[in-house]
């Protein structure tokens, strides 16, 4: 098989064992052993997360909006209102789910805002709200949210915390029980480097009423999913098997590597891209000091003539995937770095860029 370096914001490239430990024998996922299975899962990210003392795990067979989705129709009761800050693409996505189950939601900032904490504080005390939900790092433009502080406010007023982990659990070092936050959620296959086709929600000891007493959709019942794995072993409905197999693989390399080590080579890896793709003449989409080191959001404006499906066919036939922008009116593109990446991939990368740009 030929390695693939790709630089979209997950599916991430993964290791030879991950992909391996898909081929298993097959087995009903009723059965002890399988049960085992998920209570490892469970407990794996509790350790990258450090929340073994405080928090429980609800596993979902589905992409990263399910979680998103069950969090948001679990959490949210129907007196309740949350403040979603919708500085990218996905928070207005959370927007949109709340719009389809009738929940009731505010909105701060606009498209590219950085989260200004005394703004949120300004709205969460003008306003009767119950939930703050944000992005802690907006995949979108690659701007990393003050999620210390976000959730310390939330603390502070007492209005509850729902975090979007997505691109940042597994690579991000997460103290949960440090942080307090009441709700955290991400999916197998971003920093965690696993396959497609799980997502999971973490949650507070303390939230396990509300959760019981709010949920108003039917798969993506939070509380019910845990309950069934504490209760029967089993989950509710049929996981992907083999993925499950694979996405435990994935915890077992991200716990080896450790979290600490993995942001460390994932701020090495994006400066490398950072410096040469400022060399090419790109310019950033965001301040530094706004920068995840995650993903890096690229301006195409001064580029005249620059092609951007050329340039990522050119790349794509020599391995490497690069990604369209999302931003609306803003020409942009995108490279990220989650993934069992290493220094000497990125310097390949540039060889290649750089290549494009003398041909
Ligand atoms: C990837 C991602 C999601 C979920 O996307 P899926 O395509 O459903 O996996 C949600 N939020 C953020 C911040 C993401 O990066």
């Amino acid at each position: 098989m030929t390695r693939k370096i790709l630089l979209n914001p997950g599916p991430a490239t993964t290791t030879q064992n991950v992909k391996d430990a898909l081929v298993v024998e097959d087995i009903c996922p009723r059965e002890t052993e399988f049960g085992n299975l998920m209570h490892e899962i469970s407990d794996g990210l509790l350790e990258i997360g450090q929340g073994r003392k405080d928090y429980n795990v609800a596993l979902f067979g589905a992409s990263g909006t399910g979680a998103m989705e069950a969090t948001l129709t679990s959490a949210i009761g129907k007196e309740d209102k949350v403040l979603i800050l919708t500085n990218g693409a996905y928070g207005i996505r959370m927007t949109q789910i709340c719009k389809n189950y009738g929940i009731n939601y505010g909105t701060l900032f606009e498209y590219g805002d950085y989260t200004e904490p005394l703004k949120v504080k300004e709205a969460l005390t003008s306003n009767s709200y119950t939930h703050l939900a944000f992005i802690h790092h907006e995949t979108s433009t690659g701007m990393m949210d003050p999620v210390e502080e976000l959730v310390a406010l939330c603390r502070e007023l007492q209005v509850v915390s729902i975090v979007d982990a997505m691109s940042t659990f597994g690579a991000y070092p997460y103290n949960l029980t440090e942080l307090g936050v009441d709700y955290i959620f991400s999916s197998s296959n971003k920093c965690i480097h696993g396959m497609a086709g799980l997502s999971f929600v973490l949650f507070h000891n303390n939230r396990k009423e509300e959760l019981k007493a709010n949920g108003r959709s039917y798969y993506f019942d939070v509380y019910k999913q845990w309950e069934n794995l504490q209760m029967k072993s089993q989950l509710r409905f049929t996981p992907p098997v083999q993925i499950c197999y694979s996405f435990m693989a994935a915890i077992e390399e991200t716990l080896e590597e450790g979290v600490e080590k993995r942001w460390e080579r994932y701020k090495a890896n994006w400066q490398i891209l950072y410096d040469g793709l400022l060399d090419l003449g790109f310019k950033p989409l965001l301040p530094l000091d706004q920068e995840s080191k995650i993903l890096l959001a690229l301006r195409l404006d001064g580029k005249e003539g620059f092609d951007f499906d050329h340039f990522h066919d050119y790349l794509y036939e020599r391995n490497i995937t690069i990604y369209p922008g999302v931003m609306p009116e803003k020409a942009t593109f995108r490279v990220a770095i989650i993934g069992d990446l290493y220094p000497e991939d990125m310097h390949r990368v540039m060889e290649e860029m750089t290549g494009y740009f003398n041909s």
